[in-house]
């Protein structure tokens, strides 16, 4: 169902439906979400209807509607975690996390995310300030790994700066997103100052390419924000893209293998393999001997690993959460070079859903090949040795992404010179490539993102900076510039 102008409803004339079908279990029919490409221009009408009002009200006012956000999602946090898990088959302890982010992300957006477009003085200059404005209308595109809290990382600071949204979420995940905008309706959020339209890819690129959306805040895949990049070329709109990623963690000769190889399993096969922050390769410092040792340790624990239906207790990964995922994914990983364990689909106590097993991969010889370069969105580790830190961090650059990536390493002088050199947004020391916070910003570089990192610094792509220079009320004639010649009437 959309959301526009403050009322759910189907679209009148739907050009398509949505059968949103649970992937830990297709006999499970979610729900039926119409769309049409109609409903574009009608939520960014109500989006700019809303506007100039919500902008004027004072921030304090925009801010306690956040705060109220946040506890509508608290108190309905549950609800949002069932309707996460069935909708992309993400395990329960997960979709639990996922809401908890969301939740946080309120006080977040207001404690510290409206400090950054703060209005301020320029520094030791009195007539100088700069102020925040809203960009206008924004339009929020959801990935659907995580159906509410990256939309929702976008969504809430876009309001707090005074935009008004329209949000469009992955048509993997409608259930959940529709649960999100009744959160929303239920917070007392403005007509049309928050809308949801579903639908698929073809919705999306009608909203993003609309001449009355103002900033377009993207979570996805590569592929699709360059199709958006190109679709605004000539507009002036902004474009806020988090991307993919091919993601490293790296083990030096001095690291705790337990510890690494733990982080490692964790990393390449939570949310089974579909966070942008998944580890995808594993490198590991010293000899090719000790490569195949950690290589055949994760092999043997990936098998051990729980794979069921996402609300059942004790479950670690859940199914994938589309059949053309899938299918990619089999595709991708059957492509690798040396087989450690093989990803294969599965049905758990004979369920019928998109289950897969993880895969490990051990390459010893590199080839530039598609398996090594791009992103494969599921459960798969390849492992690499390097004879050195500087080998590491080449390997682990040499992809055309830059989001995240590890280093397991008992020195900091060596974490320090790792953090130098590896072309990444994300760098954690001794822990996941998938973990980040909330507090800090979010973002990579080539291909992972265009610079304006999400997280923490959302706020700063949700507000534009205008420079205001304050000059005399009357005109101070030893101030004229020289050669004008000026005569008094
Ligand atoms: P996707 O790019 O396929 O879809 C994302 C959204 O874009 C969906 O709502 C989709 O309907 C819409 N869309 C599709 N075609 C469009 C078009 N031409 N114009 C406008 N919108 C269009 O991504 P996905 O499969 O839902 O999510 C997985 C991807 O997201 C992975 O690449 C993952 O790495 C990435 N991701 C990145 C981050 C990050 O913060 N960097 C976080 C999560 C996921």
């Amino acid at each position: 169902m959309d959301f526009v102008a403050g009322t759910f409803a189907e679209p009148q004339r739907p050009e398509g439906v949505i059968e949103d079908r649970c992937p830990a279990d297709l006999s499970v029919l979610l729900g039926r979400h119409g769309w049409a490409l109609s409903q574009v221009d009608r939520a960014v009408d109500a989006a700019r209807a809303a506007q100039p009002s919500w902008a004027a009200r004072p921030g304090g006012e925009r801010a306690a509607l956040v705060r109220r956000i946040g506890e509508v999602l608290k108190g309905r946090a549950e609800e949002l975690a069932r309707a996460i898990a069935l909708d992309v088959g993400k395990p329960l302890w997960e979709s639990r996390a996922e809401v908890q982010a969301c939740v946080a992300k309120a006080a977040i957006t207001v404690e510290d995310g409206l400090r950054l477009v703060a209005p301020f003085p320029a520094p030791g200059q009195p007539d100088a300030e700069c102020r925040f404005r809203p960009l206008g209308v924004v339009a929020v595109l959801g990935p659907f790994n995580f159906p509410v809290h990256l939309p929702n990382g976008h969504v809430l600071p876009a309001l707090a700066c005074g935009n008004t949204v329209v949000f469009k979420p992955s048509e993997i995940a409608p259930h959940a997103a529709e649960l999100y905008a009744r959160c929303l309706a239920e917070s007392g959020v403005p007509p049309g100052a928050f809308n949801l339209v579903q639908g698929p890819g073809p919705v999306g690129a009608a909203l993003a390419a609309h001449p009355g959306v103002d900033g377009v805040l993207f979570t996805g895949s590569w592929a699709v924000g360059q199709a958006i990049q190109r679709a605004s070329l000539g507009q002036t709109k902004l474009l806020a893209l988090e991307m993919g990623g091919k993601n490293a963690a790296l083990v030096l000769r001095d690291a705790d293998l337990d510890k690494a190889v733990y982080d490692a399993l964790f990393s390449a096969f939570v949310s089974a393999g579909q966070r942008c922050t998944a580890a995808s390769r594993l490198i590991v410092e010293g000899p090719p001997a000790r490569a195949d040792a950690v290589a055949a340790r994760i092999a043997a624990a990936a098998e051990r690993l729980s794979i069921g239906h996402p609300l059942r207790e004790g479950v670690f990964m859940g199914p994938l959460a589309s059949e053309p995922g899938l299918e990619k994914f089999l595709a991708g990983s059957r492509a690798a070079p040396e087989t450690m364990l093989e990803p294969r689909a599965l049905s758990p106590g004979g369920l019928r859903g998109w289950y897969v097993t993880p895969g490990v991969h051990r390459v010893r010889a590199r080839t530039g090949s598609a398996y090594e370069r791009e992103e494969l969105f599921g459960p798969d580790l390849a492992v690499y040795d390097s004879s050195s830190e500087e080998e590491a961090v080449a390997i682990a650059n040499s992809t055309d992404y830059g989001l995240a990536a590890s280093v397991h390493t008992a020195s900091r002088e060596a974490f320090e010179r790792c953090l130098s050199t590896l072309d990444c947004g994300v760098v954690n020391w001794n822990a996941p490539t998938v973990g980040a916070s909330g507090r800090l910003p979010f973002g990579g570089l080539k291909r992972s993102g265009n610079h304006r990192p999400a997280g923490l610094y959302s706020a700063l792509y949700c507000a534009a900076p205008v420079a205001i220079l304050q000059g005399e009320p009357r005109l101070d004639r030893a101030k004229l510039a020289p050669g004008v010649g000026w005569v008094d009437e």
